[in-house]
Parts: C-alpha cells; sequence; structure tokens
C-alpha cells in the first residue's frame, strides 16, 4: 500500500447519477479525469456509472476501493433528496458527516449575490466528511471534498462539467502533480479514411509490434470510428521533447504504409484538413447534397473561420430541385437514375459553375430504409467532385441504418474533396 506521500498509479472513476443509465444522458466527465489523470501518468483501470442510490453507491465505493488507490467520484453533490454521494462515502468509509457553517454562510452569500434568499434544503451542501479536505467552487454551489485515509483517495466533485473541470484541475495541480514526478503520457492520433479497421491492422501491426521494444515503448491502439479509422499512439516519458521526438519517429515509420490515406497525423478531422487545404490553396467550395440532407455543409462550417472557403450548399432532393437549382437534365435522372455517376458528376458540375467556387462536391444516394434495390441497394451512395483538375466520381455502398449511411456518405464527400485537391496540388512538402 502506498501512503500518503507517494502518487496513486491505479485511479477508478464514479460517475453518479441516475440519469446517465438512461439513453438520454451519456457519461463525459469521466473521460476528462481520465484525460487529466492520464497526464500525471495515473492509469484509469476501471470506470463505472452507478444510480442515484446510496446503498448502490456505498456498495460500488466499497468494492472498488481494494482495487484502486484512487477514486474519483462525479456527481450527486446537489442539495435534493436523490443526491446521495456524501451520504454513500459516509456509509462506505465510516466517517461521519458533519456541517460546516463557514460553507453554509458561502453558499447564502452566493444567493444573496443574485437577491435570493438560500433554500434550506441547500444547507446539506455544507455537510463534510470527518477528515476531508474541502475543495472550493468558484462555479456552483457544491464544494467538492478530498479524503487521503491509508495511502488511498478519494475525491468527490460535483456533476456538472463546468463546475468539476475546474475543480479537478486546481486539486489535482496543488495535491497530486507535486507528487507524480513530471512523467506524463504523451498521444498522438492519426486519421485514416477508405480503409477497413482490418485493413489498417494487416499494414500497421508489422510496425507498431515493434515499437514495444524501444525505450521509452510506444502502445498503440486501433479504433474504429464512424468513417474512419485511428491509430492512437501513446508514449510515457517525463520529458515533453523525448515523448516529441519518439512520436514522430513512430509516425513516421507508419505513414508510408498507409500512404494517402492518411488524413491527418495530429488528431485533426477530417473537416478541419479540407478546410486547411482549400485555405491554402485560396480555393472555395461549394456542396450540392441529396441523400446526406445538408450533413456536408454542416460539417465544413463547424470548422471555425469556414466562411473563409464555403460559399453555399443546397439540399436538393427531389428531381425538381436537381434540375432546377443545379441544372441537371430530367433525362439523365430518368436515363440513369438520380442515385447514378451521370447525375453526380452534373450536380457537381452544375454546382461548381453556378457558384463560381473552384471546387464543388455533390452526393446522391439511399439512405434507406425505403427505396433500394436489387442493381442498387440502400447504403448505395454515388459522389462527385468537380474541381480545377476536372472531375471524379465514385460509387460506395455503406452499411447501417439511416443515419449511419448518411454520417459515412458525407465522410466520403469530405475524403474525396481532400483527394482530388492532393492528386493536383499537393500541400508544399507533403
Ligand atoms: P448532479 O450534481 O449529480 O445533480 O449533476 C448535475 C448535472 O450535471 C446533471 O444533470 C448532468 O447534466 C451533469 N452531469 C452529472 N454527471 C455527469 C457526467 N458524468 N457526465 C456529464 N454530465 C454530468
Ligand atoms: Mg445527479
Amino acid at each position: 500500500m502506498t501512503d500518503s506521500s507517494s502518487p496513486p498509479r491505479r485511479a477508478i472513476v464514479i460517475a453518479v447519477g441516475s440519469e446517465l443509465l438512461t439513453p438520454l444522458r451519456a457519461d463525459t466527465n469521466s473521460l476528462f479525469v481520465t484525460a487529466r489523470l492520464n497526464e500525471l501518468g495515473i492509469e484509469v483501470v476501471a470506470k463505472l456509472i452507478v444510480g442515484d442510490r446510496r446503498d448502490d453507491l456505498a456498495a460500488a465505493i466499497r468494492e472498488n476501493l481494494g482495487r484502486a488507490d484512487l477514486l474519483v467520484l462525479t456527481g450527486g453533490l446537489g442539495p435534493t433528496d436523490d443526491d446521495v454521494t456524501r451520504q454513500a462515502v459516509s456509509d462506505a468509509l465510516g466517517l461521519t458527516l458533519r456541517e460546516d457553517p463557514a460553507i453554509v454562510e458561502r453558499i447564502r452569500a452566493r444567493f444573496a449575490r443574485r437577491g435570493l434568499e438560500m433554500p434550506e434544503v441547500n444547507r446539506v451542501q455544507g455537510q463534510v466528511l470527518a477528515g476531508a479536505s474541502v475543495l472550493a467552487n468558484p462555479n456552483g454551489t457544491a464544494p467538492g471534498q478530498w479524503i487521503e485515509r491509508a495511502g488511498r483517495r478519494v475525491v468527490l466533485l460535483p456533476g456538472p462539467p463546468r463546475e468539476m473541470q475546474p475543480m479537478l484541475v486546481a486539486a489535482l495541480d496543488e495535491r497530486l502533480a507535486p507528487l507524480c514526478g513530471s512523467a506524463r503520457v504523451y498521444r498522438r492520433v492519426i486519421g485514416i479514411a477508405g480503409r477497413t479497421e482490418s485493413e489498417v491492422e494487416e499494414v500497421a501491426q508489422p510496425i507498431y509490434s515493434t515499437w514495444a521494444a524501444w525505450a521509452p515503448p510506444v502502445s498503440t491502439s486501433i479504433l474504429a470510428a464512424p468513417g474512419q479509422i485511428e491509430l492512437h499512439l501513446s508514449v510515457r516519458t517525463s520529458s515533453e521533447d523525448e515523448g516529441k521526438v519518439v512520436l514522430d519517429r513512430a509516425t513516421a515509420a507508419m505513414l508510408p504504409a498507409l500512404g494517402t490515406d492518411v488524413f491527418s497525423d495530429d488528431g485533426r478531422s477530417l473537416e478541419q484538413v479540407v478546410g486547411e487545404m482549400l485555405r491554402a490553396r485560396f480555393w472555395r467550395i461549394a456542396t450540392a447534397e441529396s441523400c446526406t440532407g445538408g450533413l456536408v455543409a454542416s460539417r465544413l462550417t463547424d470548422v471555425p473561420g469556414s466562411s473563409d472557403y464555403v460559399e453555399r450548399g443546397v439540399v436538393c432532393y427531389s428531381n425538381l430541385a436537381k434540375t432546377e437549382l443545379l441544372g441537371v437534365s430530367e433525362e439523365s435522372i430518368r436515363l440513369h437514375g438520380a442515385v447514378s455517376e451521370e447525375v453526380g458528376v452534373a450536380m457537381a458540375v452544375g454546382m461548381r459553375e453556378r457558384a463560381g467556387v473552384e471546387v464543388a462536391v455533390a452526393v446522391t444516394g439511399i439512405a434507406g430504409p425505403g427505396g433500394g434495390s436489387a442493381r442498387k441497394p440502400v447504403g448505395t451512395v454515388v459522389v462527385a467532385v468537380a474541381f480545377p483538375g476536372g472531375t471524379r466520381v465514385r460509387r460506395f455502398l455503406f452499411l447501417g441504418v439511416r443515419a449511419q449511411v448518411k454520417f459515412q456518405a458525407s465522410q466520403a464527400s469530405l475524403d474525396m474533396v481532400r483527394r482530388a485537391m492532393e492528386e493536383f496540388l499537393p500541400a508544399p512538402g507533403a
């Protein structure tokens, strides 16, 4: 067992809240907590979500305290009956709860600043566990608590992210960072489009398997995200320079094997990469979208500053819209169908001319669940790009439900724009 002067090595995060056990809310606090702990070289070995029930939570705390030397709880510090974290920790650790009048006064003053009287229920937020240090909450009423006992630490944090995050950062800076030495985990994310997870694994595994023998070793994991594959590289070292050098070396070893399927090696999203490529070329883009319903334009405009290169986008869902807004001939639609290479190209070319931009991307497809046929099953998507290098068109077949087909179609659209630009005018140094 560690004593209080040695840093924790293994942490468990418990997110408290019954809403987090419904399909309506996801626990994101544990992601933030994990990132901050990893930076200090503390590994998160498990995390769990427990509803707002005192007995369940006390049992979860007892069970997990033996498995880790740091337990981080978020949520359940509110003033209402369903906020049970303080009591559950009290039950699990056998620590009494006592009201701290100074905290109650602070909460009362916080209400008073807004011209309000503190409701009596808020008094419970002033209850402190015996031996706990109080963590100030500048952004809300519930203070956090920090308990150290027999070399183990239990931390109680509020649920709202904007209260939890600064509190955690301050507590770690003050209480753990000085103990942790300078070892940190550094990461790099390589984003890959146009290959399946197993295709990436096949070429990547022989390369990254040698990294385990490096000093310091680089660990790698492959993640299949919607429409893309990610290689996550990480290294633990006490020197930021060394971390960078080692990750640079690993990345340089990997990139040639994946070629132009790599769209970023620094965690940037595809829409960011496409945006920066457009900006570097002083080009503007317009989108003509059928089955994606504006998703491509939406993703492009998620990037701050995209008004520099996004000119316009149209959602041309009906055949009429394709002819009226883009000049696609009725005959072409009748002859080849709305989901066809011919119509895709006509949409892109029409959009490019009408918008007067360098790059236009068009997407037309069958998102399902209806509308498929033997020749063009659900998931059939045609993407076309018209740009100064000519036109490019490809037919894809995506699996999944409607939302998944739409997202993959938007991903393929952005990726085709990226590849077209890459091929026509490679970025300097590429
Ligand atoms: P609580 O302090 O448990 O009452 O939580 C207050 C609010 O914080 C909840 O309604 C959520 O909106 C948010 N919240 C609580 N826990 C989490 C979590 N693990 N991840 C993200 N948001 C959370
Ligand atoms: Mg709650």
